[in-house]
């Protein structure tokens, strides 16, 4: 029989399923608590079911929704991790559903707020004057 696996408190779980890991040392060196700890676990869980719902859904005003949602819970874990709430830093092309270039865009993370958007992206390019 195959033992049982041991969790602690930085994986991510969620239903049962192991989502991912948070980065221990990045989190004694940044003095996280366990209090943050558990709210990095909840805004991972979070996220994983805004990209399913992203990846699933037709709906461009509510792709939309879900890329705000994302830009917000980027800021939470920015503060999670005691970090400087930052949008420079945050991965908001990474949603399911956007169309917006990949590469350059990465290459901007953390050196610039220039955002780089798809004229096609359901999910950034609004414009804010045609009916929703
Ligand atoms: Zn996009």
């Amino acid at each position: 029989m195959l033992p049982e696996p041991k969790y602690d408190k930085y994986d991510i779980i969620l239903d049962g399923v192991w989502l991912g890991r948070l980065n221990d040392r990045l989190a004694r060196n940044q003095h996280v608590s366990d209090d943050q700890l558990e709210a990095l676990r909840i805004s991972h869980q979070v996220k994983h079911k805004l990209f399913e719902e992203a990846k699933r859904t037709q709906d461009g005003k509510r792709l939309r929704e879900l890329a705000v949602m994302f830009e917000e819970l980027e800021f939470l874990q920015q503060e999670a991790w005691n970090f400087e709430q930052d949008r420079k830093f945050h991965r908001w092309f990474d949603l399911p559903g956007c169309t917006c270039p990949k590469l350059d865009n990465g290459d901007r993370v953390g050196a610039s707020d220039e955002r780089i958007i798809s004229t096609d992206c359901p999910a950034h390019n609004e414009d804010p004057w045609s009916p929703a």
